[in-house]
């Protein structure tokens, strides 16, 4: 296993932004926290260090939570691709799609078991008694029993999941089942994705959140946004430095080095036009995220209504950069020959970037920058486990057009703070609920605000640190 390096945030900064009653809230939590585990250490246990909301969150929650005076460490699987192929089997056939053939044959799951087994001798010497292990998505469930057999709490965090069940969903918990039964408590990010066997009284329900002071969601200098967006020909008329600078959470000053003359962006076929008006989708390139139907919907608007000043762009990892997700390359190459295959017209409005992944910062302040020069954001996901693109963009006080699965569903109200694509594979749909967005820049201005409003109510990390604290504190009393 491989240690990521947790720094700790104190937690007034986060406080300073809360109403009064909030931060006092705050404050209680970290010292139930302190009272309760400060001689216990929590493990979170996932199986990537960057890309995707699972390492985007542990990044943020076990720095305040060390930050409060809880000891928390991250350990990441050491797995090798055949793992992770088979994982994101699971991972699919959980969301209801085919994982590619369906139940695990034997070899895979022995496979799977061996990896696990080689992981949980490297932890086991480093835990102590008292301790709490914190599991993340299918890749870690395996981990539950042993664990449990070496005296420890443990519980087990699914962060994806489908509504309603399917023979594929029911297949995944088949595999599942039996690895997470020995945990204490199952989390899960809604409840309708418990399977109806889960004992209720094991249940815990947390939601995602987003974190305002991380490199993903800080407000940056207008100069920094500028300088990045410069890079790229999307800012004309200054030179870019191809440096960035931005204050961390924890005081400290963070120095990201552009690329020169990409911006840590890799685009095919020319940048849009500085003048654009963007339509952004930032995803893993994962079929399920459908980069491919957003592209058609994206083209079916020009066609209906014309080509106007409006451009798409589809941002996702620069590949091999999410080592969980071995899809990735494939998916990308689809949208690639998918693109070469637009009418003219649609090609030049069309743009894919992938964002390299190996400086976690870089990665984040290009995403941060994009998602700030976005007009409208949209998350057209076939299914989704909960969506923090969508927070991300409302926290911005972007307009969002997203498809009704999932936490989104939990995240927008139609037409208050978003608006939702009632059926995700509806691209005509998608088509006009864009157009109407696009055309009416005061619903996208009231709609933006909304959306920071809500996510500043719901979804920022005082409610899901409290909720974490609950969770330990149930395990362990
Ligand atoms: N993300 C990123 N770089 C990318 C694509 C995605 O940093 O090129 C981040 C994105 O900003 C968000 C997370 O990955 O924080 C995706 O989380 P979400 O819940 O939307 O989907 P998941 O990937 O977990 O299915």
């Amino acid at each position: 296993m491989i240690e990521v390096d947790v720094r700790a945030v104190p937690l007034e900064q986060l406080g300073a932004m809360l109403a009064p009653d909030r931060a006092a809230a705050l404050e209680a939590s970290a010292a139930r926290a302190r009272a309760v585990l400060s001689d216990r250490t929590i493990w979170h246990v996932n199986a990537t260090a960057h890309g995707g909301g699972v390492a985007e969150m542990l990044q943020t929650l076990l720095a305040y939570g060390n930050g409060a005076g809880v000891d928390n460490r991250w350990l990441v699987l050491d797995a090798d691709a055949a793992f992770f192929t088979i994982t994101k089997r699971v991972h699919n056939m959980l969301h209801g799609a085919p994982g590619d053939g369906g139940r695990l044959g034997d070899a895979e799951r022995a496979h799977y078991s061996a990896v696990l087994e080689t992981n949980l001798r490297q932890i086991l010497p480093q835990l102590a008694p008292r301790d709490i292990v914190l599991l993340h998505d299918p890749q870690t469930a395996g981990l539950a029993s042993g664990l449990r057999r070496a005296g420890v709490h443990v519980a087990w965090r699914c962060h994806v999941g489908r509504d309603d069940s399917n023979e594929m969903t029911d297949l995944a918990w088949d595999f599942l089942r039996p690895m997470i039964e020995p945990a204490e408590v199952l989390v899960f990010s809604r409840l309708a994705y418990a399977p109806e066997w889960t004992d209720p009284a094991r249940v815990a329900v947390i939601a995602p959140s987003v974190d305002p002071f991380s490199a993903k969601n800080l407000t940056p200098s207008a100069d920094a946004v500028d300088n990045l967006l410069a890079t790229v020909g999307l800012v004309t008329g200054i030179v870019p430095s191809g440096r960035v600078t931005f204050d961390r959470r924890d005081g400290t000053q963070g120095t990201v080095r552009l690329r020169a003359a990409t911006g840590g962006l890799v685009l095919d076929g020319p940048a849009p036009p500085h003048d654009a008006r963007l339509v952004v989708q930032v995803s893993r390139w994962d079929r399920l995220k459908d980069m491919s139907g957003v592209m058609t919907g994206f083209a079916t608007m020009l066609r209906r209504h014309g080509p106007g000043d409006t451009h798409l762009m589809l941002v996702g990892p620069a590949v091999a950069g999410v080592s969980d997700d071995p899809e990735g390359a494939e998916v990308l190459d689809e949208c690639r020959r998918q693109w070469h295959a637009l009418p003219a017209y649609v090609q030049s409005r069309v743009h894919l970037a992938s964002v390299p992944m190996d400086d976690p910062d870089e990665n984040a302040i290009v995403i941060n920058a994009l998602q700030r020069h976005a007009h409208v954001i949209v998350q057209k996901s076939l299914v989704e486990g909960f969506g923090l693109t969508a927070t991300e963009a409302m926290w911005k006080s972007k307009p969002v057009v997203a498809s009704m699965v999932g936490g989104i569903r939990d995240q927008i109200t139609d037409g208050v703070d978003g608006l939702q694509v009632p059926d995700p594979c509806d691209l005509d749909a998608f088509a006009a609920v864009l157009h109407h967005l696009l055309s009416d820049d005061d619903l996208a201005a009231r709609l933006g605000q909304a959306a920071h409003e809500r996510v500043r109510s719901e979804y920022l990390p005082d409610r899901h640190l409290a909720q974490y604290v609950d969770l330990f504190v149930r395990l362990v009393t």
